[in-house]
């Protein structure tokens, strides 16, 4: 299956070319040949499966130039606006399209600016994009394409009044593209308020982690998390480590605790200004820190190819979280390695997710961590060579019964596995 029998024209089959895509991913090869038709599209589908080209070649094909704004993309993060841009850029390439990216937290005059002098595409964050419509500097009556994308982030961010408020101002006739990474009750309640007689395409189940990725997890005393992931990353093959906490302050404070031992590393979350996020995601592209710890919403838009190991410092709430969070790696066609912290506490959240993805994750576990500071070593393993853990379904130290020395699966662990 080629890009060219999906019906795209040569000035963009150019573009694909120039961004190194030779095939078509499913939810391109699904997507394409319908928003071409001009029917209104629902994607389910989460980042990393090509969802952002999925929908900007068509809708470059369908956007007449040089006749003001007539397709809009609205989206919840300045980063994921970021990436749409960039992708939006290298597709044009050879089309003449002229873009606006337009988001919060940076000065209001460039955009003014650029808009001014006329674009055809505008991608944005609900809230900047009304401020703009109220001092007049953008026109949103000839839109003829409106992209929807995360839908249901938006709504989970709280962003739908905005989006309503954006809706309102488009011509009633267009074509509309909802891509979300799920499918929740809110989702289709949009779906059915918004689109007309809508094409659902899928890319994958949106619960199952991409085949690829290496996952497990490390039952770890609480407090003993940050030495865990210390002692990981000595090991070579954590070329770039993509870490998650919960909480903005979480992460603020492991990044200190790693520079403090010696790990060069970054934090992003909402709290930072989008220039500081920008920076940080620099530093960690180019190699100048090895570790960017981050929260779930600002993740959303990461895309970093050659993210070796994702780590979940802290379990994620949702599955649709940890699905999210370990798709950071194994992008682009390479392996990845997601490695879960779990602590006592966050066993059920564990068994939650477990059971959502219909498969256990393998155990592991370092000399010296475990639930408890107390690990009573194995009789029948600490014989063993050190080596990967990896024995699927046993969660090593105790755990289950909340107080750090209870046992899952009736295994103990503290299986000595060292490194130098
Ligand atoms: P997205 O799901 O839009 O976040 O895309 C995820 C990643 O897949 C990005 O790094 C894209 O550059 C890459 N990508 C998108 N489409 C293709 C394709 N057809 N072939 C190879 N890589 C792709």
């Amino acid at each position: 299956m080629s890009f060219e029998s999906l019906g795209l024209e040569p000035r963009l089959l150019s573009g694909v070319e120039s961004m190194g895509y030779t095939q078509p991913t499913p939810i391109q090869r699904d997507a394409i040949p319908h928003i071409l038709a001009g029917k209104d599209v629902v994607g389910v589908a989460q980042t990393g499966t090509g969802k952002t080209a999925a929908f900007t070649l068509p809708m470059l094909q369908r956007t007449p130039t040089r006749r003001g704004v007539r397709t809009l993309v609205v989206t919840p993060t300045r980063e994921l606006a970021l990436q749409i841009a960039e992708v939006t850029r290298d597709a044009s390439r050879h089309t003449g399209h002229r873009s606006a990216v337009v988001f919060g937290g940076v000065g209001l005059g460039p955009q003014i600016d650029r808009l001014r002098r006329g674009v055809d595409v505008v991608i944005a964050c609900p809230g900047r994009l009304l401020d703009l419509v109220s001092r007049r500097a953008i026109d949103l009556s000839n839109v003829e394409t409106l992209v929807l994308d995360e839908a249901d982030r938006m709504l989970d961010m709280g962003f739908w009044p905005d989006v309503r408020r954006i809706l309102d101002l488009l011509p009633r006739n267009r074509q509309n593209l909802l891509f979300s990474a799920t499918m929740s009750r809110e989702v289709l309640k949009v779906v059915e308020s918004t689109l007309h007689d809508p094409v659902y395409v899928e890319a994958s189940p949106p619960t199952k982690p991409i085949e690829r990725i290496k996952q497990s997890v490390y039952p770890v005393c609480r407090t003993q998390k940050t030495d865990l992931l210390v002692e990981l990353l000595r090991d070579a093959d954590h070329t770039r480590t993509l870490v998650f906490t919960r909480t903005k302050h979480r992460a603020d404070r492991l990044s200190r605790q790693l520079t403090r031992k010696g790990v060069r590393s970054e934090a992003i979350h909402g709290d930072r200004s989008q220039g500081q996020r920008q920076r940080a995601l620099e530093a960690f592209k180019a190699g100048r820190s090895s570790v960017l710890v981050a929260t779930d919403v600002v993740a959303r838009g990461i895309d970093i190819d050659e993210i070796s190991h994702v780590v979940n410092y802290d379990m994620p709430n949702t599955t649709e979280d940890y699905v999210h969070r370990i798709g950071r790696t194994a992008r682009a066609g390479a392996d990845g390695n997601a490695i879960s912290f779990m602590s006592a506490e966050e066993l059920e959240t564990l068994t939650a997710i477990e059971r959502a993805l219909g498969s256990t994750l393998a155990c592991e576990d370092l000399a010296g961590f475990a639930y408890a500071e107390r690990t009573v070593p194995d009789p029948e393993r600490t014989a063993q060579p050190a080596g990967r853990g990896g024995h699927a379904g046993a969660r090593s130290g105790g755990g289950g019964n909340g107080n750090g020395t209870g046992k899952r699966n009736g295994r103990r662990g503290g299986r000595g596995r060292t490194r130098r």
